[in-house]
């Protein structure tokens, strides 16, 4: 793929283009460098992001009391966010079946387009455009990584393949010297003829 098309390709996913508000994000899924626009990187990593607020749910895992899990999918969303009237600090009551809001509704998008008279994007989806970045940064840096470690393992590797190949080859000769001197003792030990027959 030539940096004209990834430039211009659009998401993989559900095929939307690039436009001036709806970005296509690089992002590494499954091994694959794929192109997915804002909303679909959303919708492929429920889990790490809560989807009412958009913050990402970083490396620390929420309490379980302030985290709330979709009924349906891996999405969890904070607490707070579901039922802001809870106090966070109070002893943790259940809480109502939660649904995310691509389960309540499979038509839902977390990047809405801009408004056509002023296009103007909201403040929900300038803070899921940067969700989605960060998601799709995250991925790539770990790639880098995976590449990295690759790097040094293949390095190492081809180093424990140098150092069986010298082994091998000093085992060889060390082989072919015993044989060597062998030969020359049954030489000595022989007749005459034979070592001389050698000798020529
Ligand atoms: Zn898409
Ligand atoms: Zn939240
Ligand atoms: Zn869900």
């Amino acid at each position: 793929m030539n940096s004209r098309q990834s430039s211009l390709s659009p998401c993989d996913i559900c095929g939307a283009t690039q436009t001036l508000s709806l970005t296509i994000h690089n992002i590494r899924h499954r091994a694959h460098t794929c192109r997915h626009c804002t909303n679909c990187v959303l919708k492929q990593h429920p889990g790490l992001f809560c989807p009412l607020c958009f913050e990402l749910h970083d490396d620390s895992p929420l309490p379980p009391h302030h985290r709330l899990m979709c009924v349906r999918c891996p999405a969890v969303a904070h607490r707070s966010c579901a039922f802001p009237s809870t106090n966070p600090s109070a002893a943790p009551a259940p809480a109502p079946p939660f649904f995310c809001p691509t389960c309540l509704d499979s038509n839902f998008t977390y990047f809405k387009l801009p408004d056509r008279k002023t296009g103007a994007v909201d403040v929900q989806s300038a803070k899921v455009l940067v969700t989605a970045a960060r998601i799709a940064a995250v991925s790539m840096s770990k790639a880098a990584a995976v590449a990295r470690f690759d790097a040094e393992r293949r390095a190492r590797e081809a180093a424990v393949a140098r150092k069986r190949a010298k082994d091998a080859l000093e085992h060889l000769a060390e082989i072919l010297a015993r044989e060597q001197a062998e030969q020359d003792e049954e030489e000595q030990n022989g007749t005459v003829s034979a070592g001389r027959r050698r000798g020529a």
